[in-house]
């Protein structure tokens, strides 16, 4: 691969680690550490044992009759819904235990916004008996009680964090602080392509599995390893990272990504970080980032939990300047109506995050014979409600 992280973790002038004194040497520990890790045959095969078994990979890539018709494309669906937990994020927790557990780790943290990625941690924690802490902010602890209730049950120590707005953001500046107090024993789970190197470019490497599977379960079905589009949403990038991972070079495919747009991209009440965001240091990384003029962190909005976030990973911030990625701002309501499009015309309820991918389709427009694989990141049964409520949102494109 041509594309890739720099000796000193950059993507072109963003990424880095940027991170305090006292976690310089647990930081460089793990640079040192993760690739010849990762690399290894031991690790290999644990992780793609656990990724069949466990988590029930391969994810199918499924052709969407109706909705290729519609949209007048051959549109394939990657079906990271299906995975245990219900979203592509036990990619990640998977990886990240095993290279805690060679690293002789013994107590693992995480922030979580939504809770998927607390979720996905508690259930690796559980499965590998290694102790769990979760830092999550207040307000999302109350907003997201059924994801507390199911880390608490999975063994984790919860944590809610008063600090700030008392969402994602405080809950990762928190985890942070915890890791500069314990650095020695506690292994640091990143739930996105984001943080201080090396982690933006372990977590795109673990989601990676996803564009490996594309490219066969491609050349299977329509004899051919590559698509015209990739699409998925964005948050910090993970899943994005992991479905063009093995694209990046080649030119013949477009990458669309769709962050949240909240309720526009001129209004105070977005999460479209690259349409609105100015370069900063957010979480240990330079990047794009949410700010007021005196560099304070904004808080983002969304009507999807996970996407939730004023920064986007140091990876997108390069491919999107580069000109590799298009980056489509996708409004709360647009979202809404493309969840409901995706459930009755496919039968398949996406998470609100997949969602914003799902109406990506609607900003695009395609040749018949243009094919297309678009990533439903995870499910939407934790969204039901919100699909619900907010059914009348949609109205001005359609009734359901
Ligand atoms: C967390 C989450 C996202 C956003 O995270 P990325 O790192 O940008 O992928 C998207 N979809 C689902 C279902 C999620 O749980």
């Amino acid at each position: 691969m041509k594309y890739t992280v720099d000796e000193k973790g950059f993507f072109g002038h963003y990424g880095g680690a940027y991170v305090p004194e006292i976690l310089y040497k647990v930081v460089h520990d793990l640079q040192e550490a993760y690739k010849p890790i990762i690399e290894s045959k031991d690790f290999q095969d644990e992780y793609e044992s656990l990724l069949k078994d466990y988590v029930g990979r391969p994810s199918p890539l499924y052709y969407a009759k109706r909705m290729s018709e519609k949209y007048g494309c051959q549109l394939y669906l990657k079906r990271e819904d299906l995975n245990h937990t219900g979203a592509h994020k036990i990619n990640n927790c998977i990886g990240q235990v095993l290279l805690a557990k060679r690293m002789g780790k013994t107590r693992i943290i995480a922030e979580t916004g939504a809770g998927q990625h607390g979720v996905a941690t508690a259930t690796v924690c559980a499965l590998m008996n290694i102790e769990c802490e979760i830092f999550m902010g207040k307000t999302d602890v109350e907003r997201q009680h059924t994801n507390v209730e199911r880390m608490r049950m999975l063994g984790a120590k919860v944590h809610p964090v008063t600090t700030g707005n008392m969402t994602l953001s405080d809950a990762c500046s928190e985890a942070i602080r915890d890791w500069c107090c314990h650095p020695r024993d506690t292994y640091y789970m990143v739930g996105s392509t984001m943080g201080p190197h090396p982690y933006p470019d372990i977590v795109a490497k673990m989601q990676s599995v996803i564009s490996k599977e594309i490219k066969w379960q491609l050349k299977e079905k329509i004899g051919r390893d590559y698509p015209d589009y990739l699409i998925a949403c964005v948050g910090g990038g993970s899943n994005a990272a992991g479905t063009i991972y093995h694209y990046i070079d080649d030119d013949r495919v477009k990458i669309v990504l769709a962050e949240a747009g909240g309720h526009g991209i001129d209004t105070d009440f977005t999460a479209a970080t690259i349409h609105c965001g100015t370069e900063g240091i957010i979480h240990g990384a330079r990047s794009l980032v949410m700010q007021t003029d005196d560099g304070q962190i904004k808080e983002a909005f969304t009507i999807s939990a996970g996407l939730d976030y004023p920064g986007i990973g140091p990876m997108h911030a390069d491919l999107h300047e580069k000109g590799r990625e298009t980056v489509l701002a996708v409004n709360d309501d647009e979202a809404i109506y493309a969840g409901y499009e995706l459930t009755r015309m496919e039968g398949i309820v996406p998470a609100i995050e997949s969602a914003h991918a799902v109406a990506a389709l609607k900003k695009l427009t395609f040749k018949p014979e243009d094919v297309v694989v678009l990533t439903v990141s995870g499910r939407g049964d934790k969204d039901v409600e919100t699909y619900l409520k907010n059914k009348n949102m949609a109205k001005e494109y359609g009734n359901f």
